[in-house]
């Protein structure tokens, strides 16, 4: 397919796409979809509302021509949305597209690793916060210990898929774990990321003090390791890489509070119920869903992302402060998917 390059207000291209195949979730992870706010009372998306696999392939499609080469599944929980493995094989068919991942809690890898590694997945980012059993069952709001988990990271290794950790710090709930996540990842070959806690959404209650630094993890990092810094692998990359010395195996940081990388963000994501939204903290999401349904083509679907990408000046992250975090308005990280 004849790929064309476009570019957005900051002459930022569009390179990846992030997919929320559905909202919902099996976990209700503090940071993300707090329990008392997502209660047995909280009113998911309808299935009607969410793309078909058939109108996300289109869709998928349409951006790889517009220059996409990484797309990224998630929620909500994307593997409870039922035959993930059917989207995942259309997707590996679109010509030009270079790699499919998945973002996922990983409790349903051990039922899923095979079929997604064989429909064309090609890794996986697990997250996990915590290697304390007590302490993850409250994290995740619903008393899961680590083992699924982990159970979960086995399947999708013994598949072949690549395998990252993503873990998100918060001040006072997990910031004892920094040290042993390290240990056990570079102990069992598995990449770690830290994610700085970040104000999606407004259910969360986030507040700057609550944000570990990267500067702050990397010196607890420095107490037992020595660590060297890499080189970016390609524009864009979001993870900041350190090597422990003296091995093959590196450490991430995902520092979007405290050193921001928007003028190299190159994502679009597209939320569970079919709207386009050019950055995780804008709250205007554009409808492509109903435009698609009412019988637009693909060359007016073109058109639209292509006008979408073109109008993008966003930058959020560079111009965070607490009275923003508080004020703006911002989608739920269970419909954007991080
Ligand atoms: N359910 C899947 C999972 O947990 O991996 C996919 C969706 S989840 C919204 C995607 C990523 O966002 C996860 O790595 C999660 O830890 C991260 N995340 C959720 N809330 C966050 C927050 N407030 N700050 C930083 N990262 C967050
Ligand atoms: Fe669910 Fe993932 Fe959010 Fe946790 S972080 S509540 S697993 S969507
Ligand atoms: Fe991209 Fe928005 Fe995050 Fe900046 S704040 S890196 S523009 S998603």
């Amino acid at each position: 397919m004849e790929k064309s390059i476009i570019k957005d207000k900051l002459n930022r291209p569009l390179r990846d796409l992030r997919i929320s195949v559905i909202d919902r979730c099996n976990f209700r992870c503090q940071y993300c979809m707090p329990a008392d706010k997502f209660g047995p009372d909280f009113v998911f998306l309808p299935k009607s509302a969410l793309l078909t696999y058939e109108e996300l392939e289109r869709i998928a499609k349409i951006f790889v021509g517009l220059g996409v080469e990484k797309i990224r599944l998630t929620g909500g929980e994307p593997l409870l949305r039922k035959d993930l493995p059917i989207l995942v094989k259309k997707l590996s068919q679109i010509e030009g597209l270079k790699d499919i991942g998945l973002t996922t809690n990983g409790v349903l890898l051990p039922k899923f690793a095979e079929q997604l590694k064989a429909a064309g997945l090609i890794r996986v980012n697990v997250s996990l916060d915590s290697l304390n059993d007590k302490l993850f069952g409250e994290i995740n709001g619903r008393n899961v210990g680590t083992q699924p988990v982990l159970d979960g990271i086995a399947a999708a290794r013994k598949a072949g898929l690549g395998v990252k950790v993503n873990m998100v710090v918060k001040k006072g709930l997990n910031d004892q774990e920094i040290l042993p996540m390290a240990e056990y990842c570079k102990e069992n070959g598995l990449q770690l990321r830290y994610i700085e806690y970040m104000d999606v959404g407004s259910t969360n209650g986030w507040k700057m003090d609550d944000v570990v630094t990267k500067k702050q993890i990397y010196e607890v990092l420095k107490g037992k390791f020595e660590l060297e810094a890499l080189e970016p692998a390609y524009f864009g990359e979001v993870a900041k890489l350190y090597r422990y010395k003296g091995t093959d195996s590196d450490v991430g940081f995902i520092t979007s509070v405290s050193e921001s990388f928007c003028s190299s963000c190159t994502r679009s994501r597209l939320s569970a119920n079919g709207q386009i939204f050019t950055c995780l903290f804008n709250g205007n999401g554009h409808d492509i869903r109903n435009f698609l349904r009412n019988g637009a083509t693909d060359e007016e679907l073109a058109e639209r992302i292509t006008s979408i990408w073109q109008g993008r000046g966003d930058r959020y992250s560079d111009e965070r402060t607490e009275e923003t975090a508080a004020t703006r308005k911002k989608i739920e990280m269970s419909y954007i998917g991080g």
